[in-house]
């Protein structure tokens, strides 16, 4: 099939541009590499350009008859989406809108849609199922949610059928190490806890040690890369057989919830191995952040057949570290 994958030379669709050429799909990437990266987009064919820019997507879509479209390009840091809303409904909800009508022109009627835990807001329980309440309480998260709404409507109005995959915490890297995570400014804990052990920053903070969970830091369910990219395969592949049909979501997670001290303990395990230690700071807690977030992905399993390769933690760390410890390498040259 030919795919369309916006924002493919980012750290999540880069991945998933890897797996669609390597099962013999035809992959073209559109980016606009404000946040992805050249040096990711080592497969499929890269165009530069914005998703907002109708006259582009248009073009596309009529020279590439594309099959399916995964749509991976947003802004992802919840602050800025509360300093700064205007950018987040416009690069979110508003380019969007521009693929989407783009794709109801041209016939082509899959659609995949990277959406976010962010959209549940503070958990009423836990784990976190389809049927929790969505109720987000940052912009970032109220304009994926605004999609994924936008998405019902579609199906019903014009027959585009979607499914939305609600990421809980993303991470790990390419097993083969060709591939992994390179934000600026980086913000999650696997890969600043790794940078402090590859001393490309000096210490990790601790944002608060006084939740009310067993070791007192909060607790995340972390989904690695390869994992998080099976699952759209399984997605496109419901979508291409009919077996979905309207706009449909799922939660992906592993269902087993680390501690932010935990994650630290693993790192420790896995970056002595290679001679590397790390200093730990202790800081305040981050507002917004609950301190539980897991995810209960019994659809996804069920109904995509989806099973997670590496839910173990260490696993995760390793294939960071092998990353981590190749972008260090470059720094000190
Ligand atoms: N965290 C931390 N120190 C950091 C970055 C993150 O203690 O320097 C904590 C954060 O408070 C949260 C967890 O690590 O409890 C995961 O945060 P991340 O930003 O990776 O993902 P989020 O859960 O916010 O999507």
């Amino acid at each position: 099939m030919r795919i369309l994958v916006v924002g493919g030379a980012g750290y999540i669709g880069s991945h998933m541009v890897k797996k669609l050429t390597r099962s013999g799909h035809e992959v073209v990437v559109l980016d606009n590499l404000t946040t992805g990266l050249r040096s990711l987009a080592l497969y499929g064919k890269l165009i530069v350009g914005d998703l907002g820019d109708a006259a582009l997507l248009e073009r596309m879509f009529r020279e590439c008859e594309f099959d399916g479209v995964m749509h991976f390009a947003a802004s992802s840091l919840v602050g800025e989406s509360v300093a700064d809303p205007s950018k987040y409904y416009r690069n979110n909800v508003a380019s969007t809108i521009t693929l989407l009508d783009a794709m109801v022109r041209n016939g082509v009627k899959r659609f995949i849609f990277s959406s976010t835990a962010a959209t549940f807001g503070e958990p009423v329980y836990t784990p976190i199922d389809e049927a929790h309440p969505q109720a987000p309480i940052n912009p970032y998260g109220a304009s994926k949610l605004m999609v994924e709404r936008i998405l019902k409507d579609y199906a019903d109005a014009y027959g585009l059928n979607s499914v939305s995959l609600r990421y809980f915490n993303a991470c790990g890297a390419d097993p083969e190490g060709e591939l992994g995570e390179c934000h600026d400014p980086e913000t999650h804990l696997i890969p600043l806890v790794l940078q402090a052990a590859s001393g490309r920053r000096k210490s990790i903070t601790v944002f608060g040690r006084d939740y009310p969970t067993e070791d007192g830091t909060c607790i995340r369910d972390y989904i690695h890369i390869e994992d998080l990219c099976s699952a759209h395969a399984l997605a496109l592949e419901a979508l291409v057989s009919g077996e979905k049909r309207g706009a449909v979501a799922y939660n992906l997670g592993n269902g087993s919830g680390y501690s932010v001290q935990s994650v630290i303990d693993a790192a420790l395990q896995v970056v002595s191995k290679t001679g590397h230690s790390l200093v730990v700071e202790e800081g305040l807690r981050r507002p917004g952040d609950p301190a539980v977030l897991v995810a209960d992905s019994g659809r996804a399993r069920a109904e995509l057949g989806w099973r997670p390769k590496y839910a173990d933690l260490q696993t995760i760390i390793e294939h960071a570290w092998q990353w981590e410890q190749q972008l260090a390498g470059q720094h000190s040259l």
